[in-house]
């Protein structure tokens, strides 16, 4: 079954995506669309609705009525529509794998991957949910000083309401259903705003949601370019929580987004800190990995690696004979470099090469760009005066700095304003530990590229590259509060008989 087909022919109004609210496909008053353009033939691919802030005023409070309701409904009935959503998505993978393809990009293998580890995301939540959600404390007064025990304290984990979801780009149907799965579970209620490219992925996404049966009203989709109903949606009163995984345009949303839990997934720098006893072939099979999978387009993606003179000369050699093995091409080939998003970001990311080139770094290969394309790019001999020893490319292009000492290598990502994950290879554990401790990120993998999953794993980042705690059990936490309720005794001079 092709995209927008079958049963998924409902979501579409002639060449136009619809919006979902009220457990219905809708088309927006506005009579707007969004433009999605492949970036592979840079033409528009698809279409969604614009929608307006009226329209995002009756999802709010549709979202709000209808929580009021689920939060109601039985955890082990809610777990049992995730479960049957879980399976509508992967039995759909095809068709939802071949957006990600045409709307960012992705490689076609990957697009499936991402569909099928967002179903097996829904199923884990369930299961997590129904366990940490049926456990609550018990606390007596008594063990407090001055206290008699005649209060007992009963506390359980509520919903919090309504959660805005912001997803980005890069992952589309995996980085809303690690926002959707632990909302619902949790009793909450969903207005998913999904990123412009990846909205049509996202879209059929929601409709195995839809066809799994959730009460009408419960999860809702509105479509629209961030720029234009991002603030209307963030600053919305009826907004109770944010979960936002994106840039920098996180930073702007948390200084407007009102008193609500905000959970924010930022971008990253992640250094690779390479020592001189590490396996040097592990470590360049990583850095590829690690710095070129998705065309470097994860906010995980090894974005420097801080690697010891003495080692550094063999170290770049072996990555340079593995990048020549990279296959660069359309993503329907399932090439391993695919044109990057859109052509601002590729211009962005040249602009950074030209940096670099301009003050001196060494060009391992050829720069090569054509449309979004840009051919993998090892820059040796980086300096801290480059500005791509600092920034974000997001794209095909990584820079080795050459370091002395662990200490230099630690100062550089201590330096950062990320702090999303980082990496150290050695075969000395005690060493590693060491460096991990020092290291001031959200995770330190020792001897393996930076990497999100497995997605229960806990998943932060600090400074600019985050607030609170991701990964499955915390996000479920995360979208609660505690309720407590205290059972007052009579006095100890009380007597029952
Ligand atoms: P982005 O430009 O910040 O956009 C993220 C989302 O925010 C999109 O849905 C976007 O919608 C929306 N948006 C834009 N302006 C908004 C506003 N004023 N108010 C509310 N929402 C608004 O990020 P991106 O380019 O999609 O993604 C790449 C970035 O995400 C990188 O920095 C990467 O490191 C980071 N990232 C972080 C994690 C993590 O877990 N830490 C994971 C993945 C990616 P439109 O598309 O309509 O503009």
């Amino acid at each position: 079954m092709a995209a927008g087909t079958g049963v998924f022919a409902e979501i579409l109004d002639g060449d136009v995506y619809k919006y979902y609210a009220d457990g219905e496909w809708k088309t927006a008053s506005s009579g707007k669309t969004v433009a999605i353009i492949n970036p592979t033939t840079r033409k528009t691919q698809y279409k969604v609705q614009a929608c307006s802030q009226e329209e995002v005023n009756k999802v709010m409070d549709l979202a709000k009525s209808a929580q009021k309701l689920w939060a109601k409904t039985p955890l082990w009935k809610r777990a049992e529509l995730l479960h049957k959503a879980a399976a509508i998505l992967k039995e759909h993978k095809a068709p939802i794998a071949e957006c990600l393809v045409k709307e960012i990009a992705k490689p076609a293998k990957d697009a499936v991957t991402e569909v099928v580890r967002s179903g097996d995301l829904i199923s884990y939540t369930a299961e997590e949910g129904v366990r940490i959600l049926g456990e609550g404390k018990f606390l007596v007064s008594d063990s407090f000083p001055g206290n008699e025990r005649t209060k007992y304290c009963l506390t359980s984990k509520i919903p919090l309401g309504v959660i805005l979801a912001i997803p980005p780009f890069n992952y589309p149907v995996n980085l809303a259903v690690s926002k959707i799965a632990p909302a619902l579970i949790a009793g909450n209620s969903i207005v998913l705003k999904p990123p412009t490219q990846g909205a049509v992925s996202g879209l059929h996404m929601i409709h195995c949601f839809h066809l799994a049966g959730f009460p009408k009203g419960l999860i809702n989709c509105v479509t629209g370019k961030g720029s234009e109903i991002g603030d209307f949606l963030t600053m919305h009163p009826g907004v109770n929580c944010i979960s936002f995984t994106g840039g920098d345009t996180g930073i702007g949303i948390s200084k407007k987004a009102g008193m609500i839990p905000l959970q924010m997934e930022l971008g990253g720098k992640d250094a690779c800190i390479v020592l001189e006893d590490a396996d040097l072939d592990l470590v360049a099979i990583n850095i590829i990995k690690g710095g070129f999978s998705y065309s470097g387009q994860r906010c995980t993606a090894v974005k420097v690696v801080l690697v010891i003179e003495s080692v550094a000369d063999a170290l770049v050699e072996k990555v340079k004979a593995n990048v020549a093995k990279l296959t660069v091409g359309p993503p329907e080939d399932d090439s391993d470099i695919t044109p990057v998003v859109s052509e601002s970001s590729a211009n962005y990311i040249e602009g950074l090469v030209l940096d670099a080139k301009e003050k001196g770094a060494t060009f391992c290969q050829e720069y090569k760009r054509e449309g979004n394309l840009i051919w993998p790019l090892l820059l040796d001999h980086v300096r801290p005066d480059m500005r791509i020893a600092w920034e974000e490319p997001f794209g095909p292009v990584l820079p080795v700095i050459r370091i002395n000492s662990v200490e230099e290598g630690i100062h550089h990502c201590n330096a950062s304003n990320f702090g999303l994950q980082g990496c150290v290879f050695t075969k000395d554990v005690n060493k590693a530990i060491l460096i991990s401790d020092a290291m001031e990120t959200g995770t330190v993998q020792i001897n393996s590229a930076p990497a999100r999953g497995p997605d229960h794993f806990p998943f932060q980042g600090i400074k600019d590259s985050g607030i609170g705690s991701q990964g499955i059990t915390n996000s479920i936490n995360m979208m609660t509060k505690v309720k407590t309720t205290v059972i007052n005794l009579p006095s100890p001079s009380y007597t029952m008989g």
